[in-house]
């Protein structure tokens, strides 16, 4: 079964607000194994929404529109449906019947203005709104079914959960997505590997998306119950980790510092971290994670020269020798941060986030990394591109994902 979203209101189009219920309508949908096939977007105009609601109807079995539906001369979708269903809006006994008593619940008695909301074209069926007072709409157009939710996003919610997704669950079975996690690996490598699997055909999709560097592989499929679908994703999803290796960090909510909070957890091994150009966001990364001083003891931000040699111990002859940003500094930054906090390991960053201070052989975005463990130390160096902000953020989750990979590699 295939939907189409539609989304109404001068304050979506203009970009004011943004579209949050067709996320959520579409997400509830696949849970019910109805695949949203399209979103749109129209303004508060009623040709535009009922041509809107016809192009879907004809497109989709299930139409599902939100907003429009309030009491003021801006809220159009009743009189778009009518038009598109080729009907005239008509009073309609239920719906004034839940209005009023929306209204003597409150203790107020219903205002002509929002009697408009008790008018529905003929055919249609009202959808009881606990929260506000606008029904939802049910109607018959064309061979599809058209739904139109209130605006207001809990008032929407709960008609479409309580009215709604009842009606068209269990007819088309289940859709379950899973979404594993990836750092290091550029995105045409992970496609290239992924590239017979990624073809779209059969119940089984795979794609991927990316935010702050970390690329996500989701993996949806629609069956019969969530118990199959669960196990055909089993296999997917281990199809993708067998070719994607250590770049999968894991899967849902996981980022890169829980993953390795989970490692040093189990291990019972400290973490301490020295930072320059990041400016304590490693930290915040590893912080970010709930029982993270289980293990991270701590960090120094050391952004001037003087701060790096009296709280960590970084000869003056190596920043005079290297610069600050070299792979020698990261190393010795590292190195005494852990022997200052004692820890069993200890991260470094130090690099040039722009947008000035670049030279020619230290461009800006050159990260040198530092990792110090039980075993010695281990550096690396990356040039990374883009806003202060994303060498920056790029920076601290590399860091973090160079302590992951050993922490694997010792397991
Ligand atoms: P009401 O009966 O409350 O007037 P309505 O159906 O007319 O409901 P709108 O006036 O279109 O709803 O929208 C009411 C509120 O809901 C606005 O604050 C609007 O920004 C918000 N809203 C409307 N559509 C969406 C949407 N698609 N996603 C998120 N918020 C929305
Ligand atoms: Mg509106």
């Amino acid at each position: 079964m295939k939907a189409i979203i539609l989304a109404i209101g001068n304050e979506l189009t203009s970009g004011r607000h943004v579209d949050t219920n067709s996320a959520y309508i579409a997400e509830r949908l696949a849970t019910a194994g109805v695949h949203a096939a399209a979103h749109f977007t129209v303004g508060d105009d009623r040709s535009a929404i009922a041509e809107a609601l016809a192009g879907a109807a004809g497109a989709a079995e299930l139409v599902i529109a939100t907003g429009g539906l309030g009491p003021t001369p801006d809220d159009l979708t009743r009189q778009g449906l009518a038009d598109a269903m080729g009907c005239e809006l008509a009073p309609d006994a239920a719906s004034l019947a839940m209005l009023e008593d929306f209204f003597a619940a409150r203790g107020y008695t219903l205002s002509e203005t929002n009697r408009v909301q008790a008018m529905l074209p003929a055919g249609a069926e009202p959808l009881p709104n606990r929260h506000g007072t606008a029904p939802g709409i049910l109607a018959p157009l064309g061979e599809a079914t058209v739904v139109c939710l209130p605006g207001v996003p809990h008032e929407m919610r709960a008609i479409f959960d309580e009215h709604v997704l009842p009606r068209f669950a269990g007819r088309a079975g289940v859709i379950v997505r899973r979404e594993l996690r990836t750092f290091g690996m550029p995105e045409s490598e992970l496609g290239a590997k992924l590239a017979d699997l990624m073809t779209g055909d059969g119940d089984t999709t795979i794609g991927t998306a990316v935010k702050a560097g970390v690329i996500s592989v989701s993996l949806q499929t629609r069956a019969e119950s969530v118990e199959a679908a669960s196990a055909v994703l089993s296999q997917a999803a281990a199809a993708v980790r067998n070719r994607l290796g250590e770049a999968v960090f894991g899967e849902g909510d996981e980022t890169l510092a829980s993953a390795v909070g989970q490692r040093l957890a189990a291990a019972g091994e400290t973490l301490a971290t020295a930072e320059s150009c990041t400016g304590g966001l490693i930290g915040k990364l590893l912080t970010d994670v709930p029982g993270s001083s289980e293990y991270y003891l701590g960090g120094v931000v050391a952004y001037a020269d003087d701060v790096k040699q009296s709280l960590l111990d970084v000869p003056g002859e190596l920043l005079a020798a290297h610069g600050a940003v070299s792979e020698q500094v990261a190393a010795a930054m590292a190195e005494g941060c852990r022997r200052r906090f004692g820890s069993d390991w200890a991260l470094a960053a130090t690099g040039i986030a722009g947008p000035t201070g670049g030279t020619a052989d230290k461009p800006v975005g050159l990260v040198h990394f530092a990792l110090t463990g039980p075993d010695g130390t281990t550096t690396q160096c990356q040039q990374i591109s883009g806003t202060r902000e994303i060498v920056r953020t790029r920076a601290a989750c590399a860091a973090v994902n160079m302590l992951r990979l050993a922490l694997m590699e010792g397991q």
